[in-house]
This record gives structure tokens, C-alpha cells and sequence, in this order.
């Protein structure tokens, strides 16, 4: 790990991939090693209640800072954290690119996950942009719920409320209680649910 340079990691991938199980198992590695680390999640991220902390589908957790602006990551990015980690980054738009540049300029070595894309299979905005910017990428894939393959997609199954007209728009911050979502292959995506 190169901390004088900045170095970016992105971990990427559809829903039920275990992003954040990976950023949670380098983090407590990285703290093991003493190595001092700030993780950050957006308000909206409410998976799993509005404590402070990152659950994984698996069940572990993680300390972290809840923001409502990307920028905030860089007011509360302390001088002497080495290891920046950001979850589920698709919330926080395009703006993560400056803000994600500027941490590399100061240094620090960022790890973000995100999914690559959104439900109807475009591109999420910012991760994208991310990953061609990355030192590494780790791409992770789910398996389908309808073949047991492995799925680079997630598809939207049900919702409760009445579809937004914006809500194709994938830039916009969006909540995703409300709706329920499957993991599927490329081939089962086409599939009815
Ligand atoms: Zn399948």
C-alpha cells in the first residue's frame, strides 16, 4: 500500500456481492495493523437502521460517519487518517470524483464500493468514472436467484410506491427500502419475475 501517492481502490458490483463485507474484512485488517482509518456512509443508506455503522449481508459491522453532502468527506477527513473507506458511493453523484481526486492528492489511500450499475443495467454514476480512475479494481458478482450462475446484474422485482419518472435517472440519489431486488445472470435478467 502506497499511502505518500494516494492509491484508489474500488469494489464494485451488483446488490448481494458482498462490497460491503469486503471493505468492512480490509478496514479491520488495516485498524489491526494500526493503521488509523475514517469510513463514511450517505445518510440514505438506511439498509439496516440509522446507527452509525456498516452492516454486511453476512452480518458483520463496522464504526462509521454518516454524511448528507459528498463534500463533508473532505470537512471530516482528518489530517492523519491513512486509510479513507466509503461505502455504497453510488449515493453521493458525481461530485466523489473531485472530492475522491482530492484525498489522493493529500495521500490517502480510498477504498469505495458501489454498484456498478443500477437495476435496469446503466451505468451508476459515479462508480464508473471511479473505476477507470482506480489503482485496483475488484469487481464482484452475486449468484442468481433464478439459475444459481453468477449474476453482474440486479434486477427490481417489486415496489411499493408509484414509479418516479426521474427515478431512471441514475445521478439521482435514490432509496432502496422501499423496492425489492434480485440478483440475476445476464441470461435470467430478460426472465420475467
Ligand atoms: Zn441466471
Amino acid at each position: 500500500m502506497n499511502t505518500s501517492s494516494g492509491f484508489l481502490e474500488v469494489i464494485a458490483g451488483p446488490m448481494y456481492c458482498g462490497k460491503t463485507e469486503e471493505l468492512i474484512r480490509q478496514v479491520k485488517r488495516a485498524k489491526i495493523g494500526k493503521g488509523t482509518v475514517q469510513v463514511f456512509k450517505h445518510k440514505n443508506d438506511v439498509r439496516y437502521g440509522k446507527d452509525k455503522k456498516l452492516y454486511s449481508h453476512a452480518g458483520i459491522s463496522f464504526d462509521c460517519e454518516i454524511i448528507d453532502k459528498t463534500k463533508e468527506i473532505l470537512a471530516k477527513t482528518d489530517k492523519h487518517t491513512k486509510i479513507i473507506a466509503i461505502d455504497e458511493a453510488q449515493w453521493l453523484g458525481e461530485e466523489l470524483v473531485s472530492v475522491v481526486q482530492e484525498l489522493l492528492n493529500m495521500g490517502k489511500h480510498v477504498i469505495i464500493t458501489g454498484l456498478a450499475m443500477t437495476f435496469d443495467r446503466q451505468p451508476f454514476v459515479p462508480i464508473p468514472t471511479l473505476m477507470a480512475m482506480a489503482d485496483k479494481v475488484t469487481k464482484l458478482s452475486s449468484v442468481c436467484m433464478l439459475c444459481g450462475e453468477d449474476a453482474v446484474y440486479h434486477k427490481r422485482i417489486s415496489k411499493r410506491s408509484k414509479i418516479n419518472p426521474l427515478e431512471n435517472d441514475p445521478s439521482l440519489v435514490k432509496s432502496l427500502k422501499d423496492s425489492v431486488y434480485e440478483a440475476r445472470c445476464r441470461k435470467c435478467f430478460r426472465k420475467k419475475p
